[in-house]
């Protein structure tokens, strides 16, 4: 009895086996807890169920366009800004050509190899016209090595509206860089009329 007391004098009045049965309580109440607080169910189901993710997360660029007409309403002019920015170089670029075989500012090939992409952000950082942004899919391992990594144009051209759904600050501010750059060259077609 002397020892106990001496113990628990010395533990600073802490029971031998006082700090399991709190930690035991712990355990307790989160699962009894677990059943009535959504909040406490930390376990989640993947894939059938996915956290959400925050928005400035980021897995490997894609093409915007506007309206419902992907190639109509594509931002990208085919600058290759972005290819030549690339640090892995895993963009490329070919410009569409007129009939004289002269350039046009339009990509007739935009292909990303996602399996080289380090998801750095220098092609969205770089881009001028605000074409090309950065997705967060994922989970899209394949057993093969090459083509099913590479993204076409086709499947990289996504709405502007999902856009703003996946990212509504980034999407909001370059909707405001486009409507001032619009409003700039109406201003200056306006002064060049007058002029
Ligand atoms: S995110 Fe980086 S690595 Fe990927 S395509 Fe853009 S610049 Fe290249
Ligand atoms: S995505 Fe942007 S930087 Fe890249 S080619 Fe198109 S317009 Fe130029």
């Amino acid at each position: 009895m002397e020892r106990m007391a001496s113990h628990y004098r010395k533990s600073g009045g802490r029971w031998l086996g006082s700090g399991i049965l709190r930690g035991m309580g712990v355990t307790l109440k989160n699962w009894i807890g677990s059943y009535f607080d959504p909040s406490r169910l930390v376990t989640v189901c993947y894939p059938g169920e996915r956290l959400p993710l925050p928005e400035n997360s980021r897995s490997f660029p894609f093409l915007i366009y506007d309206g419902d007409d992907p190639e109509a309403g594509l931002r990208c002019v085919a600058c290759r800004i972005c290819e030549k920015e690339c640090p892995p170089e895993c963009i490329h670029i070919e410009n569409e050509r007129d009939e004289n075989g002269k350039p046009r500012k339009r990509p007739a090939v935009f292909d990303i190899d996602i399996s080289v992409c380090m998801s750095c952000q220098i092609c969205v950082e770089v881009c001028p016209f605000d074409a090309i942004e950065m997705d967060q899919i994922y989970a899209i391992s394949t057993n093969a090595r090459f083509e099913p990594l590479r993204l076409h144009k086709e499947q990289l051209l996504k709405p502007n509206e999902y856009f703003r759904e996946l990212s509504p600050t980034r999407s909001a501010a370059a909707d405001a860089r486009r409507e001032a750059e619009r409003a700039k060259q109406a201003k200056k077609k306006e002064a060049g009329k007058k002029g």
